[in-house]
This record gives structure tokens, C-alpha cells and sequence, in this order.
């Protein structure tokens, strides 16, 4: 009965279940194992003639980079299901990871730093560094990469985001135009450490990822996500063997860049006001919230996104002068192709 089962639980049974389902399929594929949970999946009749050998990987699906967003787990085990059964008919390689499963073990979202700022770093100091190491060796010999995330508050709709590439433009609207787009660009290489699709971006590939919803094993997000698995990989075929994939009858989702990032002020307290969730519209002069009596408001309209509230009161009911993150909340505006940059 996994309904009963409390979320540790269930988070350990989908990870022992992608691990007999790795072993499962091996007998039907050829599977290559890079380190503990992370494979590719390379059909056993696969034709080798138009790859470049070090780039042998046409599509790599990630979950669990953040260890609390677990439905993207579930999306692989569903995927890996069907490819046993014979479903689902494998032409390509694909590479299959786990990113931060010692923080999926402990339901938190990372153990010593954020795997997500953890790729193209030196140091291997952390857990979250030699795993960075471990996923990077999938990274270089993939030509794209499907990120699954999650977000932990409320929200109505997944959708993309990725820094922008004209190729990762092309393949989120190929496998679910209907999904929105947040895409950003002119931020430099950050010395604190990249993300999945920024990494492989920087690499000769291209990553994108999707958030799905609300953390948690979501039947509905799941079946989504097993859509986009399905649909992506029709996609990267046809691209590998030359053939045209019938593009989707759906009407495309808006497209989104950053229109205001507003940074938290000094304080550990609570700033916003009740009730930001993202994709909650706010309007110009809008207020967001309130610090020491002034108003906090947005200076342009649209979506806003990754609210930030506090986590605790503090025992002595003081908040101290540190900001519980660098963000308060961004402001997202509307776009459309024309105001993307050329060069990228
Ligand atoms: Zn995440």
C-alpha cells in the first residue's frame, strides 16, 4: 500500500524500484553504468554511424538534483517501465540520473550545497561536489538533457526554464509548446557553480528544465512528466534518424524573461505580504509587502515567481538583520521570439 507509506518511505521504495528496473531492462538493452544511479540506455541494435563518439548520448533525462522534488523519480520509473514491457520502443541512447540522492534519503533539499550550483566547480569537498562529478560525465556525452525540478510552494502549471539557447528554445517548444517558457541570458559564468543545463550549455550540448509543480510524488504531474518523456524522445529520434516529427497542434504557451528580480531586504523577518504564489499576477506600483514601515512594491506587471517567506520565528521572537535568501520575489514579463537574442 505506498499511499501509507510516510514520504522517507516512499522516496527509498522509487529509488530501490529504479535500481531493479535498471536490472530488469538489462537484459533487453545494453546498459552502461557510469556511477551508482547513472546509466545510459543504449538500444541493443543501435546504429553507431552517425555519432560522434563522444557525444553518444542523443537525450538524458535528470530528477532529484533537489532532494525534496522526488515526481521527477517516479517519471523515470514510469519510463523505464514501459521500455520493459515493450511499450515504448527504444532507437536511441539515453542516459537516466539521479542527482542528490543522499538529500532524497534525509527529505531535505540538499546535505553540505545546492547540487544546482554545484556543476563546473573544482572542489570536491562536498557530497554535492563528487556527485556534480559523477553527473558531469553523463553531461559530456550528452547532446540534450531534460532537467525534472519541482517548486515548493503552490503553484498552477509547470513549465520550462533554462538560460537560453536557440537549440533548447527549439527543443522545449517541439516536445510541449503548451508548456510556458521562463528563459533568461547575459548573466556570465558564476564562480559559485552552474547548474545542469548551464553546465552542458557550456559544453556543446543543450539542457533545459522543467518544473512540474509542487514537490511531491502528484499522480498528475507524473503522467505529465511521463508525456514529456515520451514525446521528447519521439522528438530526438526522429532528429537522430533525419525523419520529421509531426509538430504539435498546440497553440504555444507564453514566453517569459525576467522583468524585475527584487532582492530580499536586511532582515531575517517576513517582508511579502500573505498569499504570493507563483504565477499570482502583480501590476506596476503594485505592493509586494512591507520593511520597516515602507511598502515594498513591483515596478512592472506580470506573473510573479519564487516568492520567499521565512522558514521560522526565531525563539525570542527577534528576527535578526540576515535575509533568509539574496531574492524576495521576481516579477515575470512577457516576450515573444523577436527579443531573443540572436547570438546565443
Ligand atoms: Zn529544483
Amino acid at each position: 500500500m505506498s499511499e501509507n507509506l510516510n514520504p522517507l518511505a516512499k522516496v527509498e521504495q522509487e529509488i530501490l524500484r529504479f535500481d531493479q528496473l535498471i536490472e530488469d531492462i538489462s537484459g533487453l538493452f545494453a546498459v552502461e553504468t557510469l556511477a551508482p544511479r547513472i546509466h545510459i540506455i543504449h538500444p541493443k541494435a543501435a546504429r553507431r554511424t552517425h555519432r560522434a563518439p563522444d557525444r553518444d548520448v542523443n537525450l538524458t533525462l535528470m530528477a532529484i538534483i533537489h532532494g525534496v522534488e522526488v515526481a521527477g523519480l517516479a517519471i523515470l520509473n514510469e519510463l523505464l517501465a514501459a521500455l520493459k514491457s515493450g511499450q515504448l520502443p527504444l532507437e536511441v541512447s539515453i542516459g537516466l540520473a539521479l542527482g542528490n540522492i543522499a538529500a532524497a534519503q534525509k527529505g531535505v533539499r540538499f546535505v553540505d550545497r545546492d547540487l544546482n550550483r554545484s556543476f563546473g566547480r573544482e572542489s570536491l569537498d562536498t557530497i554535492e561536489d563528487r556527485r556534480a562529478d559523477d553527473l558531469e560525465t553523463l553531461l559530456a556525452r550528452s547532446e540534450r538533457l531534460i532537467d525534472f525540478h519541482q517548486v515548493r510552494l503552490k503553484i498552477d502549471r509547470p513549465f520550462w526554464i533554462f538560460p537560453y539557447s536557440k537549440n533548447g528554445y527549439k527543443l522545449a517548444r517541439a516536445v510541449a509548446p503548451e508548456v510556458s517558457i521562463i528563459t533568461h541570458w547575459g548573466k556570465g559564468f558564476s564562480q559559485e557553480g552552474q547548474c545542469s543545463d548551464e553546465w552542458l550549455n557550456h559544453h556543446g550540448g543543450n539542457g533545459v528544465t522543467m518544473e512540474l509543480g509542487q514537490n511531491g510524488f502528484d499522480p498528475a504531474q507524473i503522467a505529465m512528466g511521463l508525456g514529456v518523456v515520451k514525446k521528447a524522445l519521439a522528438v530526438v529520434t526522429a532528429a537522430h534518424f533525419g525523419r520529421r516529427e509531426r509538430p504539435s497542434k498546440n497553440p504555444p504557451a507564453p514566453l517569459y524573461t525576467w522583468g524585475e528580480i527584487v532582492a530580499y531586504p536586511p532582515t531575517g523577518g517576513p517582508v511579502l505580504d500573505e498569499g504570493w504564489h507563483n504565477f499570482k499576477m502583480v501590476t506596476a506600483g503594485g505592493r509586494l509587502g512591507q520593511f520597516n514601515g515602507q511598502e515594498v512594491c513591483a515596478s512592472v506587471s506580470g506573473p510573479v515567481l519564487f516568492p520567499k517567506y521565512p522558514d521560522k520565528i526565531p525563539a525570542n521572537g527577534v528576527y535578526g538583520d540576515k535575509a533568509p535568501a539574496a531574492e524576495l520575489i521576481r516579477i515575470l514579463k512577457v516576450i515573444d521570439e523577436r527579443d531573443l537574442p540572436a547570438d546565443k
